[in-house]
């Protein structure tokens, strides 16, 4: 062998010890799925407690894997909710708050660009990335998830009813109601960033969401992939597919949750099959709780008092279930202290991603939690209503400064000695018991003040209006 063919050798040598690391390392990083409901209450599925709504296959993952019955969402409505679960930073961080709550059709801006999300701290890993339903971060093409980190999406660009079909049909028939909002924009159905349908047929969308899911598990099987499925429902107006309607004791809300539950229950199968199943972390919750003003069309929020926006216990605690069969512990119910906001720095260490470290996050990693390494990590969690720091749990007891009722023009009551709830002893938040535990207000009430001191609000993006920018 002459000194060309030795230093060639050694090159293919080097060359392959490179390229064997990598597709080993690749295959080791673990898929990641996140199923988001949308305004599903903490009382809603069996697992959870509810008498009359069948959830076979959440309760089947509930089994195979960990129950949270602490865990709460990011915030008490739809776009802050998403902003900070993705993000992994209070919403008053980067903007997501203002006087019309979410982003609407006339919004001018989005999710600031600025943002790292859970798509692209893994997308810098080399996973594929696909949102698959509902986006509510900007609907203008500047701030589109395809913009955000995300390789493919399929969805509507915010809620369900921001388009022209705002009631539920009692007699199951689809059509544009009459009414004021006939002349709504209508609502859009994208592939990526095209318009591939106008007014889509509710009652199909579960079932076109999850084959959107599957086909793109199929596809992706080979390499690491992170899943957003953000289903629309139960979010009002309530549409099952014909298989559904009608079948639940719980009426069309009832028929809604047992389809979700279905394509849930469809996901797993599909990753059982194609054997991602033990190296898939697969997370399902909801954004906030239930829109208690839709009566017999929304959710129940169980025990807990009150629903989606507000800062009691409904609008915010929601059922969660993390499920990696080998990893995550099966059958393990958990009362850790936990937040959507915590996903991301959660994510990130699961996946070795890199960590942003320019930015303030206000989420804590708990995979010592999912791995049964620890019981609990989280101490304190803030609940905010828009930029507004309303109460603040520690442990065990929760604090309110100030309360308004969810849906009302009621102005919020403040108060200068908080109300004070034992959460573990009083879930539903019926006795105040401030005046019996004056050094745990005063304890609160420090921490209280260090959250509302430690940020500073960035300018609203939700009220930044189309209008607003034409005629400033
Ligand atoms: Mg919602």
């Amino acid at each position: 062998m002459n000194k060309n063919h030795i230093w060639k050798s050694i090159w293919v040598a080097a060359l392959l010890l490179v390229w064997t690391k990598g597709t080993a390392q690749t295959q080791k990083q673990p898929n990641i799925i996140v199923i988001l409901a949308d305004d599903l209450g903490y009382g809603d599925l069996s697992c959870y407690g509810h008498p009359t709504i069948r959830t076979p296959h959440l309760d089947q993952m509930a089994a195979e894997g960990m129950r949270f019955t602490q865990f709460y969402a990011g915030a008490v409505v739809c776009t802050p909710s998403r902003a900070a679960m993705l993000t992994g930073r209070q919403p008053v961080r980067n903007g997501i708050y203002g006087k019309a709550g979410v982003f609407r059709q006339n919004s001018a801006s989005g999710l600031p660009l600025s943002e790292i999300t859970i798509a692209e701290m893994l997308k810098e890993k080399g996973y594929a990335t696909a949102l698959v339903g509902k986006w509510h971060l900007g609907h203008l093409p500047e701030f589109m998830p395809t913009r955000q980190g995300f390789d493919y999406w399929f969805g509507i660009p915010y809620s369900n009813d921001m388009g022209k079909v705002f009631t539920t049909h009692k007699d199951g028939a689809f059509g544009l109601p009459p009414g004021p909002r006939a002349n709504a924009p209508v609502l859009p159905l994208y592939k990526n960033e095209t318009v591939i349908e106008e007014e889509p047929d509710q009652r199909y969308l579960t079932k076109r969401y999850t084959e959107e899911v599957t086909s793109f598990i199929k596809k992706n099987k080979d390499k690491p992939f992170f899943m957003y499925y953000a289903n629309n429902f139960p979010h009002t107006p309530l549409y099952a597919s014909p298989e559904f309607e009608g079948k639940s004791k719980r009426g069309l809300y009832g028929d809604v949750v047992e389809e979700l539950d279905w394509s849930v229950g469809q996901i797993l199968k599909t990753l059982k099959e194609l054997k991602l199943d033990k190296n898939t972390l697969v997370v399902f919750t909801s954004d906030n709780g239930p829109w208690l003003i839709m009566k017999d069309h929304a959710g129940s929020a169980g025990l807990l008092y009150e629903g989606k926006a507000s800062t009691y216990e409904g609008g915010l605690r929601v059922p969660a279930i993390a499920w990696w069969p080998g990893k995550v512990k099966a059958n393990v119910t958990s009362e850790a202290l936990t937040s959507a906001i915590d996903l991301f720095p959660t994510i990130g260490k699961i996946t070795g991603a890199n960590i942003p470290k320019d930015r303030e996050l206000d989420g804590t990693d708990q995979s010592d939690v999912l791995f049964g390494k620890k019981e609990n990590v989280r101490e304190i969690l803030p609940y905010y209503y828009g930029e507004t720091l309303y109460a603040l749990r520690k442990g065990p007891w929760k604090v309110h400064f100030i309360t308004h009722p969810s849906y009302s023009r009621e102005e919020p009551k403040r108060y200068t000695t908080p109300l004070l709830y034992h959460i573990d002893n009083d879930p539903g938040e019926k006795y105040d018991v401030a005046k019996d535990y004056p050094e745990v207000v005063a304890e609160l009430t420090r921490e209280f003040e260090k959250q509302k001191n430690g940020i500073t609000p960035a300018p609203s993006e939700v009220d930044k209006t189309i209008e607003a920018k034409q005629n400033p």
